[in-house]
């Protein structure tokens, strides 16, 4: 599903993020940067060391802030590893820490001439966010980037499951209709 919005689209997919043909791919990352389960651990088996070699130079990345790396054996050029929250009640300024892992990410691919970029969907795995809160917060966030001056072109939502391509479709056309 495709949506266009001033000079850049949106791109909701189903799949593996580790697969796409972008210039940056976005790691669900932890604050340590060091690693783990769920698309962190996809990425780093697929990109190889160099990744995590990178990581352990740069040390850390606090929540909602982004860091840059090569995308070393992956498609991608780049792997952009930003820090969602981890979920506890909603009021814990976990949609605010959301929405900045988006916006950092965006702008530090920007900061790299990145033209075309996919997210997973952050903190909605062992995080624990709730998908459809989650999605609002992503989609929106981007929408609202793109209608700033960006040289990005296509940015790509890369759901891995079924159900959250779906979430992200119904959301993504609520937000438009609006
Ligand atoms: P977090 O700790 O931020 O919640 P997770 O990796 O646990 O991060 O989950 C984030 C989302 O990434 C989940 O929806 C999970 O299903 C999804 N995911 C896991 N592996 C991949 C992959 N290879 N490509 C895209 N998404 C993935």
């Amino acid at each position: 599903m495709e949506t266009r919005i001033h000079n850049a689209t949106i791109v909701l997919s189903q799949g593996d993020i580790t697969e796409q043909d972008v210039d940056a791919i976005v790691n669900a990352a932890n604050k340590r940067l060091a690693g783990g389960g769920g698309v962190d651990g996809a990425i780093h088996r697929a990109g190889g060391p160099a990744i995590m070699e990178e990581c352990r130079k740069i040390g850390g990345c606090p929540t909602g802030t982004a860091v840059i790396t090569t995308g070393g054996n992956l498609p991608a050029n780049y792997v952009i590893h930003t820090v969602g929250p981890v979920y506890r009640n909603g009021t814990s300024g976990e949609p605010e820490l959301l929405k900045n892992a988006y916006l950092n990410s965006l702008k530090l691919a920007d900061q790299h001439n990145v033209k075309t970029i996919a997210f997973p969907s952050i903190s909605t795995g062992a995080y624990g966010y709730p998908l459809k809160d989650a999605a609002k917060i992503a989609l929106s966030a981007v929408k609202d980037y793109i209608k700033t001056e960006t040289n990005i072109k296509k940015i790509y939502f890369v759901l891995f499951s079924s159900r959250d391509f779906e979430v992200y479709r119904e959301t993504l056309s609520m937000l438009m209709s609006k």
